[in-house]
């Protein structure tokens, strides 16, 4: 039996499908709660999605040592148009629903009518509550940073030390709706915003994630 499998968590505003690729670890490997990693919740960041999409095929060859969610693509109609927001022109980085979470808007951001009254933002929360998920990993572009909320300090430091990326605690300004402000802040998770480089130029930036990445998943090289 394989321990890999692609199934379909969720639809995009536009009826695309939302695709999740499951590991499951090996049966020697310690009971761990399972992670998810995503990227592409905005849609003009697709290295975000490269950089899901090629640790995924890594773990066909050797499966992760915990259960493991990839969704490389969350925002997939942002990605397809090229734009931050999804085909509701909604910020779905803005539309968690956070205590903080409200209709004002800063320019530039915009939450929703209603909290989490997105469909891309639907299907990540419910496989989130579905698989009891306690270590989140959001991919974002292009800072060359290590962010963390809640319970995620020891392992931002722990990716740091591999990618030799900045740690950083907050982004600087309150993000009501934020991902972050949700899992983390609020429900006390292991939450990592990871920023990575454009990898046009060189295989740097994949080099430097990738062991960051890996080591979020318990497959140290
Ligand atoms: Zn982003």
């Amino acid at each position: 039996m394989s321990h890999r499998r692609e199934l379909v968590i969720g639809q995009t505003v536009l009826g695309r499908p939302i695709e999740a690729v499951h590991f499951t670890p090996p049966s020697y490997a310690k009971p761990r709660p399972p992670a998810i990693l995503f990227g592409g919740i905005h849609g003009d960041e697709p290295v975000s999605q490269l950089m899901l999409e090629r640790l995924a095929d890594e773990l066909i060859e050797r499966p992760p040592g915990r259960d493991t969610w990839i969704i490389p693509a969350v925002n997939v109609d942002g990605l397809l148009a090229g734009t931050r927001n999804n085909a509701n022109d909604v910020d779905l980085n803005r539309n968690f629903a956070s205590r903080s979470w409200g209709t004002q808007r800063r320019p530039g951001y915009n939450p929703g009518d209603a909290a989490e009254d997105q469909p891309e933002t639907q299907a990540l929360s419910n496989l989130i509550e579905q698989v009891g998920a306690q270590r989140l990993i959001a991919v974002h572009a292009t800072y060359r940073m290590v962010n963390w909320d809640g319970a995620g300090e020891q392992l931002a430091k722990e990716m740091a030390e591999r990618c030799g990326y900045p740690v950083e605690h907050d982004m600087g300004y309150p993000c009501p709706g934020s991902f972050g402000t949700k899992y983390g802040v609020e429900r006390g998770l292991e939450v990592i915003t990871l920023e990575s480089p454009y990898l046009l130029a060189d295989e740097r930036g994949w080099d430097e994630c990738r062991t960051a990445l890996r080591w979020c998943v318990d497959l140290p090289d």
